[in-house]
């Protein structure tokens, strides 16, 4: 199953290649999102607590799917979030109308959720979350990281992943550089890695930027980005890409929420820092960047999931990004994000229905390849 997302995610990868995004960095990453999607893999299985002690139990909980009929529907699913003192967690927002939703829902608020639903008519389906395989394969410890076998069947910790990229760059001295851009809340280093041939001319390749798991719960997408960094430094199909062009691989922007999601909470999606009296920990470190912060899509509850953090970059893991990526402003070709959940490839802009980079065009022109890549990952 992992295989098939990964191949889809390789083939993608080499078209993305010959893919030219307009990139103004400040402006792209809440939007310009590649959604990798592993639904499967991603609800299958992730919970429990059984073995794993002081683990967030989901018993009871539930995802409900739904789909509105109208503009009124949508507004009145919007209404959702003040019925409770929590705010809903919304696996997947509906985009538009022929597009469906989902929601996580407590057991506690299952009943009244329902009858909402209900009362106004809106269609859903229940399904409870199972207890599977993902669970397994985070309790796997690799005996050696630098093993593929092991990346596709295992979820890294962060400590293993770190321990992976150190053993690519020194097996690949020439290839690779890994850098530390920055440290996280918890103090955990924010590391990329550069891969390609030294440039002949000593002028900046043009780089493929590619950050994976700004979402803690998204596991797959981090896997995904340890994948490509395996497969760009080892496969030699690849080398005449890297001598053209350079990727930066971000493979874990988010270490401390997503170590949190490993040992304490599955569904734990944001960063881990904790601001003024806020109630809860953590903002969405995707709704953290400069562009337009803080105008659409976000909740100024701090328990809520798309909570933007207090002001942009707010969050150190964001800075760290933000400087790093402006550095490379004028070199970067591409920028893709990998996250997970929903079959969705996301480009800019986000901030306002309507409003689209000047290369739109283009990058509606690639929907035929993307979609087939999407029919290959779809086969899982
Ligand atoms: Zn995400």
């Amino acid at each position: 199953m992992m295989t098939d997302i990964i191949a889809f995610n390789i083939s993608c990868l080499l078209i993305f290649t010959f893919v030219d995004f307009q990139v103004d960095l400040m402006r792209v990453p809440r939007m310009s999102l590649l959604s990798i999607t592993n639904l499967i893999l991603f609800l299958c299985g992730c919970l429990s607590n059984a073995l794993n002690t002081g683990y967030k139990s989901y018993k009871g909980y539930a995802i409900l799917t739904v789909q509105p009929g109208s503009q009124k529907d949508m507004e009145i699913l919007r209404k959702l979030d003040s019925m409770f003192e929590e705010p809903m967690d919304y696996l997947k927002e509906p985009h538009g109308l022929r597009d469906n939703g989902q929601i996580l829902v407590s057991p506690e608020n299952l009943p009244l959720v329902k009858v909402f639903l209900n009362d106004h008519r809106i269609p859903f389906t229940t399904k409870p979350i199972h207890i599977g395989p993902a669970r397994h394969r985070r309790a796997l410890r690799p005996t050696d990281p630098y093993q593929l076998s092991e990346i596709v069947t295992s979820y890294l910790s962060y400590d293993d992943q770190m321990q992976y990229l150190d053993k690519t760059a020194a097996a690949f001295p020439y290839t690779t550089q890994i850098k530390n851009i920055g440290t996280s809340t918890e103090g955990r280093a924010i590391k990329i890695i550069k891969i390609g041939f030294p440039s002949p001319t000593n002028q900046q390749k043009p780089i493929i930027w590619i950050d994976a798991g700004i979402h803690a719960r998204e596991w797959i997408s981090y896997s995904v980005a340890l994948f490509f960094i395996q497969q760009l430094t080892q496969n030699q199909k690849y080398s005449s890409v890297i001598k053209l062009i350079d990727f930066v691989i971000a493979p874990n922007v988010n270490p401390d929420g997503y170590e949190y999601s490993r040992t304490k909470d599955r569904f734990w999606r944001k960063t881990r820092s904790k601001h003024g009296d806020n109630r809860c920990y953590g903002s969405d470190g995707n709704r953290n960047y400069p562009f337009h912060f803080g105008e659409e899509g976000v909740t100024w509850n701090s328990c809520s999931e798309v909570y933007p953090g207090p002001y942009e970059r707010s969050e150190p893991e964001v800075a760290a990004l933000v400087r790093e990526i402006m550095a490379y402003r004028q070199d970067i070709k591409a920028y893709v994000s990998l996250h997970s959940y929903g079959q969705e490839i996301l480009y800019p802009w986000g901030h306002r229905t309507g409003a689209y980079p000047p290369d739109v065009n283009d990058l509606v022109g690639r929907k035929s390849v993307l979609t087939n890549c999407s029919r290959v990952s779809s086969k899982f």
